[in-house]
């Protein structure tokens, strides 16, 4: 390519003070762990993503709000970089990772994972073979459904390998050097791709994909605002990225337990 994530991270955050401020403020986020059934989950107390986790998601907000990633209605203030003309490059301005960067369709297309868009996730983890790629289905965390992007972030942010079974959270991985074989291990699931999480990771010239099906988005706690949680990708890998203090302060193993039984497919 090449592109150096760093240097690209840092000339944007030069330039767009709101980005510079989310970023400032990551290395000084709450955590906590709390053990669930033997597994530790990661608590990430991030009042920033709000803005992105309680985004209303029905077909006329939809509609009716300017599109994000749309380079006519990006801010002035982003910068992009070109990814096998197919892709940009994008510094996301709501980060949970250090490393958090958008990887936008040139063109306005739903969030919808076929065969080709499958084979261009592999590539692009192929191109950044230091970073762990993910992908929210349309109805899985995406909050922007109606733009097709896969995202990146940095591997050793996870705790938990992606890939290693728990028995809180369902998912499925496979790993191999052939694209192909990977596209029909996903396809021989028949799962719906609108309704799972996606990781992809390219290291010692193989890839490994691991898949989250999940049942719903949001747990019954979101609705009645007992807990504004709403799980994408990274919360079913065992860190739950939490907006609101007074949830971050008490939610419960047991909360925890209840929350990925209604979201996961176990
Ligand atoms: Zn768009």
């Amino acid at each position: 390519m090449p592109l150096e994530i760093p240097a690209f991270i840092e000339q944007q955050l030069a330039c767009w003070p709101l980005a510079r401020r989310n970023y400032d403020a990551l290395s000084q986020v709450r955590n906590r762990t709390l053990t669930v059934d033997g597994i530790p989950v990661r608590l990430q107390f991030n009042p920033a993503r709000a803005v992105s986790s309680q985004a209303k998601l029905d077909a006329k907000t939809l509609a009716e709000r300017p599109c994000f990633l749309c380079p006519q209605q990006r801010p002035p203030e982003q910068i992009s970089a070109d990814l096998f003309g197919k892709y940009v490059l994008l510094v996301n301005p709501f980060p949970i990772t250090p490393v958090h960067l958008t990887l936008a369709a040139r063109e306005h297309r739903p969030q919808q994972l076929d065969e080709t868009s499958l084979l261009d996730f592999l590539q692009l983890a192929k191109a950044f073979p230091h970073y762990t790629l993910l992908f929210n289905g349309a109805n899985a965390g995406a909050s922007a459904p109606d733009h097709f992007h896969f995202q990146l972030t940095n591997t050793d942010y996870y705790p938990l390998p992606i890939e290693a079974s728990t028995p809180l959270v369902a998912r499925s991985s496979w790993s191999g050097d052939r694209p192909e074989a990977l596209l029909q291990a996903w396809k021989s699931t028949g799962w719906d791709d609108r309704l799972c999480n996606f990781f992809v990771r390219y290291d010692a010239q193989r890839w490994t994909l691991t898949v989250f099906p999940r049942k719903t988005h949001r747990p019954t706690q979101y609705y009645d605002g007992s807990l504004l949680i709403s799980p994408g990708a990274i919360d079913m890998t065992g860190t739950l990225v939490i907006t609101r203090e007074s949830d971050f302060d008490r939610i419960t193993a047991d909360d925890i337990r209840d929350i990925y039984r209604q979201v996961s497919r176990l």
